[in-house]
């Protein structure tokens, strides 16, 4: 068959369907009728809370007033993951967002740091990054689209309610004329010829049909795997942990520009300031505790009293085989799991929709690109994957068994090369123009899990050391200058009809 495609049914409105309806009716405008079809009853996982900046460009892709969003999903600006006792107990160091030092200039700024820190003639990484500083300072403020700026570095994301934005994106999307239909999806009609999907039966008996069908139905996965059958990559042995249990707590103290990401006996905790209340979720492995204790580790360890029952919540890390099947695109937890570590869940969504664009089929579904947009996809997951399994690799932690299995857990090869560069000679690299995580970010982890570089690369002891340190302390005195000019997070919030 050929022709245009003219109609979409997304099935599920969770954050991932309703990003999908906003991202698709505001691109293909009158062209393409837009319809997802979701369920009261069932409901949404609803728990993500934390983004990385390039939420920002989907936002602005679809057409949000940032200020009005803010107020509708409560939320808080974000410019760093803290991570604490994961490199060892009582260890804390940041990942920021944006890079370190001046940006190109120096040449690769981690060897002109070592190189200089060597001699003794440098502050501590967390000088050199203006999101470090700025998380360490509580405060926040625009970024400035002037790389002369030292404002250009400061990239802030979202921490927001993730149920909030799914209905304040249905919201949205229903005013721009997306179609809305309740009903729990029963079945789902295959062709005989081929197995694409001719249609979904609900259980009130209707029956609904489209050109290109999008999975949003969750770890369910109701097309791509209950129909489709695309299977699922399992990385347990990798990313072990397999349940969260999450309690949203009171506000205590002004909200904190940063998710902070506590290492526990059996995996880690997350925290989450929102402009209403603080979300809370520990993340773990069922296999080293209890689910009764990693509740009571979770309530044991809020800062204010909780405001809900906990919910515990359970997953298989990994990945669907086949993200696009046919006529059937997943998008969301039914493409798959990394584990909530880096906030890259959200991102994949981003990511996924901006490459179905990139490769948007007509009704021919070209088996050429639709393996062109699994591969690239799937490359683009897998560098994510890598970096987080770094986090539990690089861990120096052995007081439980849980740190002493992900300690010595074989690694894919790809990501032990990258560790052995950065050992051997402090060696940073980006894999290709796909991979999100940036040189700063491998950094950041690497060497705040406490990998030390053998040398760095001796290039740099050429150079005129007295010019670069004189070059970094500028940078590190710009930054904290900046950082003290910068606004409060929440007087930023509310001076810029942020705060609801
Ligand atoms: P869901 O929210 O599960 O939505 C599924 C939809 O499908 C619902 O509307 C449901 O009603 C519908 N549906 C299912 N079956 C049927 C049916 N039979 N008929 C009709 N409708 C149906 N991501 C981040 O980016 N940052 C984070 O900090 C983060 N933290 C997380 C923490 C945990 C513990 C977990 C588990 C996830 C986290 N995520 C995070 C992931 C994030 O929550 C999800 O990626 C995001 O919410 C998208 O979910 P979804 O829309 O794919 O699925």
């Amino acid at each position: 068959m050929s022709g245009p495609i003219r109609t979409i049914l997304i099935v599920g409105g969770g954050t991932a369907g309703w990003m999908a309806a906003a991202a698709l009716q505001r691109t293909l405008g009158p062209h393409v009728k837009v319809s997802l079809v979701e369920s009261e009853e069932i409901g949404i996982v609803g728990v993500g809370e934390a983004t990385v900046p390039p939420i920002r460009d989907f936002n602005v892709m679809i057409g949000l007033d940032e200020a009005e969003f803010m107020r509708e999903t409560k939320a808080t600006l974000k410019v760093a993951i803290v991570f604490q006792d994961w490199g060892q107990v009582g260890n804390r160091y940041t990942h920021p967002f944006g890079t370190f030092g001046p940006g190109p200039t120096l040449g690769d700024f981690q060897q002109t740091w070592l190189a200089l820190q060597a001699q003794d003639r440098v502050g501590p990484l967390g000088d050199y990054s203006i999101c470090w500083r700025a998380a360490d300072a509580g405060k926040v403020g625009p970024r400035d689209p002037d790389p002369r700026s030292p404002r250009n570095g400061l990239f802030t994301a979202y921490h927001f309610d993730a149920g909030l934005y799914a209905r304040y994106l249905r919201k949205v999307c229903e005013g721009r004329g997306v179609e809305r239909i309740e009903g729990k999806v029963v079945d789902v009609v295959q062709r005989a010829r081929d197995g694409f999907v001719d249609s979904i039966t609900l259980e009130d008996g209707r029956s609904l049909s489209a050109d290109l069908f999008i999975d949003c139905t969750g770890f369910r996965g109701l097309l791509i795997e209950g129909a489709l059958k695309a299977g699922y990559e399992d990385w347990s042995h990798w990313l072990p942990v397999d349940r969260a249990v999450a309690v949203p707590c009171a506000k205590v103290g002004p909200v904190t520009p940063y998710t902070l990401s506590t290492a526990r006996e059996a995996g880690w905790q997350w925290r989450i300031g929102l402009q209403h209340r603080t979300g809370n979720g520990y993340v773990y492995c069922s296999d080293h505790i209890e689910d009764d204790a990693a509740r009571e580790t979770l309530l044991a360890n809020l800062d204010g009293e909780p405001l809900a029952e906990t919910r515990t919540l359970r997953f298989v890390t990994g990945r669907r085989k086949t993200y696009w099947d046919r006529n059937v695109v997943s998008l969301g937890l039914s493409s798959g799991f990394i584990e909530p570590l880096e906030s890259t869940s959200i991102h994949l969504v981003q990511a996924g929709l901006i490459r179905l664009l990139q490769h948007f089929p007509d009704r021919s579904f070209s088996p050429v690109n639709i393996a062109a947009y699994n591969t690239r996809l799937g490359r683009e997951v897998e560098l994510i994957r890598d970096f987080v399994i770094l986090h539990y690799h690089a861990t120096q932690r052995a007081d439980t068994p849980f740190w002493r299995q992900v300690a010595a857990m074989p690694i894919p090869d790809s990501l032990a090369e990258r560790v052995e560069a950065f050992r051997d000679r402090a060696l940073l690299y980006q894999v290709g123009a796909d991979e999100y995580f940036s040189q700063a970010s491998w950094l950041a982890v690497m060497y705040g899990q406490g990998i030390r570089p053998r040398m760095f690369n001796p290039l740099y002891g050429y150079s005129d050391q007295d010019r670069a340190a004189a070059g970094l302390r500028n940078v590190s005195d710009v930054f904290a200058r900046t950082v003290e000019a910068l606004p409060e997070h929440e007087a930023f919030l509310k001076a810029n009809n942020m705060w609801s």
